[in-house]
């Protein structure tokens, strides 16, 4: 059972959601001090990891990921109704979970980093796990 469950609805296919502070706020109450929280995503085509939350980046990093691995191409995965291989493909080179340490129930994260759900099969509204996996 997660320590929290969080949602995050997307509004376009491609996108980047900073989330840092809606897992901080789901931390409130809940007692935690000091640990490691294991945030991720029960789904396929959407993916988190930590970096800089800046507008301009956020929009290049849904760029590089269409450059990297683009919708159109010879994808086994699309048949029929089936249209999201890319989608499956850019979440798997980000990864599904991310770790964060925390102290005295705060998020221990760079000046410059945030958690980001990255969505690559948008708009839909996501579910977000956070779990504390260690008391330190
Ligand atoms: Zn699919």
């Amino acid at each position: 059972m997660p320590l929290a469950t969080l949602r995050v609805t997307t509004a376009s296919r491609t996108s980047v959601h900073p989330i840092g502070q809606q897992i901080q706020n789901a931390l409130e109450g809940k007692g935690v001090g000091n640990g490691l929280l294991l945030v991720s995503v029960p789904h396929t085509t959407c993916a988190v990891t930590l970096n800089e939350p800046e507008a301009g980046l956020l929009d290049d990093f849904a760029q590089a990921l269409e450059r990297l691995v683009p919708w159109e191409g010879r994808y086994a995965h699309n048949q029929g109704a089936e249209d999201n291989a890319a989608a499956h493909v850019r979440a798997n080179l980000i990864g599904h979970q991310a770790m964060v340490p925390v102290i005295d129930g705060r998020l221990q994260v760079g000046v410059w980093q945030d958690v980001l759900l990255m969505e690559c099969d948008g708009p839909r509204t996501r579910t977000v796990e956070v779990r504390l996996l260690a008391e330190a």
